[in-house]
């Protein structure tokens, strides 16, 4: 288990953290120099092996580079979205505002892969202006998610000058923002909270796959931030080897609830490329989340969802009980309606 102070970078960060053997460095360079590749310490200290849980989503691997003919760079469509950079417009009453494509981690299965790094994708300040002239321009817009990347990475005076140009936008009534910082850096949520507490209704969805990202650390973060009257809700992605089994969401969504956090989607995994290994079939899915019905409360219940390829939209795919004039109850036997 790593111990380290320091964010992990590269391959000779990874065979010092015992988190790859030397005989590997070749290999890991090749995924290096495609894909960005940060653990910061917190996660770094949750990995016991690469290949458990926590490793296998954040310790790259050679098989990154083997792209699947279904894959593709642009999973969910983004690009054809995109107005003006920055913005993506997809459902008439909300758009997603990318201040910056860098996040605290880069995750093996991300399904903006091919945009997220540590170099990219900051907005300049007159980029930021054009991407504000469009949602002042388009009064339909009633919510804007802030992702990326990860939002949460700005600055405190940036973030806080971003979150107040879009409360000053008369139409827009709700924020949303999507991190994994609550997580990956709860230290860096904690010197955010005053910045989140704005007038606009804002919530926060943290990305989380496993039991174990929610540390005693991460979950006093997140407190900070809901005692300021934030929601939290989790999103989590389907993904093998990390959460793909009744057990392990379970603990996943029971942990959130004690955290005062919904379960609010679980996600299918986008066809990323070279993201294979972490496949989950949506019928395993949907059996999976079937399980779980009658055995969590409903309220750990998050709506299973596809980002249909391609760009046309996020549709929930979970498992159906009323068919053929019958109904299925929560312990699998079907009655008539
Ligand atoms: S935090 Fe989100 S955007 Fe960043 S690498 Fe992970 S999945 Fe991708």
């Amino acid at each position: 288990m790593p111990d380290g102070r320091a964010t992990i970078r590269d391959s000779a960060g990874l065979i010092d953290a015992g988190l790859a053997p030397a005989s590997g460095r070749g290999a890991l360079d090749a995924v290096g120099a495609r894909y960005a590749v940060a653990i910061p310490p917190a996660l770094a200290a949750l990995i016991e092996h690469p290949g458990d849980p926590i490793g296998r989503q954040f310790v790259p691997d050679p098989a990154e580079l083997t792209v699947a003919a279904h894959e593709r760079a642009d999973p969910i469509g983004d690009d054809a979205f995109s107005p003006v950079p920055g913005i993506v417009h997809r459902y008439p009453d909300r758009a997603l505002l990318k201040p910056l494509l860098i996040c605290p981690v880069y995750c093996r299965f991300c399904f903006r892969r091919e945009h997220v790094g540590p170099d990219g994708g900051v907005l300049t300040p007159a980029a930021l202006d054009r991407a504000y002239a469009w949602l002042r321009g388009h009064p339909a817009v009633r919510e804007v998610i802030l992702t990326g990347g990860d939002p949460l990475m700005l600055s405190p005076r940036r973030l806080g000058e971003i979150l107040g140009a879009l409360a000053a936008i008369p139409h827009v009534e709700l924020l949303r923002i999507h991190t994994r910082v609550p997580v990956a850096e709860p230290d860096r949520l904690l010197a955010l909270t005053e910045v989140l507490d704005v007038a606009t209704p804002l919530w926060l969805v943290v990305h989380i796959n496993h039991a174990r990202e929610l540390t005693a650390d991460a979950v006093a973060a997140i407190r900070a931030v809901q005692r300021r009257g934030v929601p939290v809700l989790g999103q989590t992605v389907l993904l093998r080897g990390v959460n793909d089994s009744a057990d392990a969401l379970e603990a996943l969504f029971r942990a959130m609830l004690a955290a005062r956090i919904k379960p609010y989607y679980l996600h299918q995994l986008d066809p990323a490329p070279g993201t294979a290994r972490f496949a989950v079939p949506i019928a395993e899915g949907r059996a999976l989340l079937a399980t779980l019905r009658g055995r969590v409360t409903g309220l750990a219940w998050p709506t299973y969802v596809l980002d249909i390829p391609g760009g046309h939209g996020k549709v929930p795919i979970g498992p159906e009980y009323v068919a053929d004039g019958t109904v299925l109850d929560p312990w699998g036997r079907r009655h008539p309606l």
